[in-house]
C-alpha cells in the first residue's frame, strides 16, 4: 500500500492557504496567527488519528502512534514554519509526509514493534529570533530558560516572552528534553533547496553526510595614500594583498584540501573606497564548508599561513577572526543502508548527495540515528515564491519514506537502545 497522496495534497492546500502575504509566497512564523490555525489543523487531524499529543515547552508538536509498545520510536517529521514570503515546500512536505504514513500504517494495520512519532519542529527559519532550528536546539538541551530570556527579537522581545505569550509553559524546557532512548531513528524527508538532483536528473536523494562550515572576518591594514604620487615600490596597499588571498582561496580549496572542500568569499569591503586612493583597510569574508571535517582544518590552516605571507609581503597588519562554526553531521550508515535498499529494490530513480544546508534532524545527530531524503527543487530554488517541487516526485518522497519507516519499524532491528 501507497499514500493516498489526493488525501496529502488536501492538507497541502489547506496549509498553505494560511499565510500573512496571499499572492506572495508563504509567510507563516512561528508562534504567529498563522501557525495557531495551521496547528490547530494539523493537531485536529493527529487527534482524528488517535495519536498521543504533546506539544513542548519551546512548542515543538510531538504525536505518538503506537505509545503501548515499549521500545525506542521512530521519528519522522519537520518544520511548519517559513522565511518572509517563502516556499510552499521547504519544511511542509516533510510534515504532511509523516502525518500521511501514519495514517496509512493505522489503516493497513501493520504490525508495529516500534511506535511511530510525528514531530513538527518549531522556529526552524529563525525568522523570529535569528536563531534557526531553534525548537531542535531546545529539545537537544542547546539552550537553557535562561538563554531564552537573553534572545531577543528586533522588537526586545524574548525567546521566553513570545512563547509564553503563544500559551506555552516555557519553563518546562528542562522536562522536555529529548532522552536518548526514547527515538530509535530520525528521519527527515525535505525539499533539496539546491540544484544537484535536477541537474543529474534523479527524484530522490539520499543524504549522506551534513556540511561543516566555518566563516572567517579578514582584515588587511595598510597605508592610505596618493595613487598617483606614489611610487609601485613603496606602496603597503591592502587591496593587492586582498587580491592575492582571494585568488589563492579557489586553488587552495581545489588543489590543497580535500574534493569535497569548498569556499567563497561572497562579502567585501574597503575603506575609503575612493577610485584615486590607495586604501587604508580591505575587510572580507571566508566561507569554508566540507562535509569532512578535516578539509576545514586543512584549508584553515593553509588561509593562515597565507595571510601572514601575504601580510608580510606588502607590510600589512592582519587580523583573522573565527566569527562563525558549525561540525560536520555524518548521518547514520544503517539508515542510510535501509534507504537505498528499499530505493533500490522498488526502482526509485536516487542518488546519494551531501547537504550544504543544515536541518533540524542533524541536531538530533548525538542522542539517535538520523537519516534524510530530498526530493528536488526546481532550478534549486528556495525561500522564495518560486520555490517549487513537483507532485510525481514529492509523491516518490513520500512512499519512498513510507516504505522505509514500515521496515525499520516491523523488523527486529539490533539497535533497539543506545
Ligand atoms: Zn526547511
Amino acid at each position: 500500500m501507497g499514500i493516498n497522496f489526493e488525501r496529502m495534497m488536501l492538507d497541502f492546500s489547506k496549509i498553505i492557504s494560511i499565510t500573512k502575504t496571499p499572492g506572495n509566497g508563504c509567510t507563516r512564523f512561528s508562534y504567529s496567527p498563522e501557525d495557531k490555525q495551521a496547528r490547530q489543523y494539523l493537531l485536529s487531524q493527529m487527534e482524528l488519528l488517535g495519536l498521543s499529543i504533546k506539544v513542548d515547552a519551546i512548542g515543538n508538536i510531538r504525536a505518538k502512534f503506537g505509545k503501548e509498545i515499549d521500545k525506542p520510536s521512530i521519528m519522522i517529521g519537520s518544520h511548519i514554519d517559513t522565511v518572509e514570503s517563502g516556499g510552499k515546500y521547504d519544511g511542509l512536505t516533510g510534515v504532511l509526509a509523516a502525518l500521511e504514513i501514519i495514517r496509512v500504517l493505522i489503516e493497513e494495520e501493520t504490525e508495529l514493534r516500534h511506535p511511530i512519532e510525528l514531530i513538527i519542529f518549531a522556529e526552524e527559519e529563525g525568522s523570529n529570533f535569528g536563531v534557526t532550528m531553534l525548537g531542535s536546539k531546545v529539545l537537544t538541551g542547546r539552550y537553557n530558560v535562561e538563554e531564552l530570556k537573553s534572545i531577543k527579537n528586533g522588537e526586545g522581545i524574548s525567546v521566553y516572552e513570545k512563547v509564553q505569550s503563544f500559551g506555552l509553559n516555557i519553563e518546562n524546557v528542562e522536562n522536555d528534553l529529548l532522552r536518548k532512548n526514547e527515538v530509535m531513528s530520525m528521519i527527515e524527508l525535505h525539499i533539496e533547496q539546491g540544484a544537484v538532483l535536477e541537474t543529474q536528473s534523479k527524484s530522490i536523494g539520499i543524504v549522506q553526510a551534513i556540511a561543516g562550515m566555518n566563516t572567517y572576518k579578514i582584515n588587511l591594514e595598510g597605508e592610505s595614500n596618493h595613487a598617483g604620487t606614489t611610487p609601485m615600490g613603496l606602496r603597503s596597499d591592502p587591496m593587492v594583498g586582498a587580491a592575492n588571498i582571494i585568488s589563492f582561496i579557489q586553488q587552495a580549496a581545489k588543489e590543497m584540501a580535500l574534493p569535497s572542500t569548498v569556499a567563497t568569499v561572497g562579502k567585501i569591503s574597503c575603506q575609503p573606497n575612493v577610485p584615486n586612493i590607495i586604501p587604508k583597510k580591505v575587510e572580507f569574508y571566508i566561507d569554508i564548508r566540507d562535509v569532512e571535517s578535516n578539509g576545514i582544518e586543512i584549508f584553515s590552516k593553509k588561509l593562515k599561513e597565507k595571510v601572514k605571507n601575504v601580510s608580510e609581503e606588502h607590510s600589512l597588519k592582519n587580523t583573522i577572526e573565527l566569527i562563525g562554526a558549525s561540525n560536520t553531521v555524518k548521518l547514520s550508515p544503517r539508515i542510510i543502508e535501509q534507504i537505498e535498499e528499499i530505493a533500490k529494490e522498488q526502482n526509485y530513480n536516487y542518488m546519494k548527495l551531501n547537504s550544504g544546508a543544515v536541518h533540524d534532524s542533524a541536531m538530533l545527530n548525538n542522542l539517535t540515528e538520523v537519516g534524510m531524503i530530498f526530493i528536488p527543487s526546481l532550478g534549486g530554488k528556495s525561500h522564495c515564491p518560486e520555490e517549487f517541487t513537483s507532485e510525481k516526485d514529492i509523491h516518490a518522497g513520500c512512499n519512498l519514506l513510507l516504505n522505509v519507516v514500515r521496515a525499520l519499524a516491523t523488523k527486529k532491528n539490533e539497535i533497539e537502545t543506545f
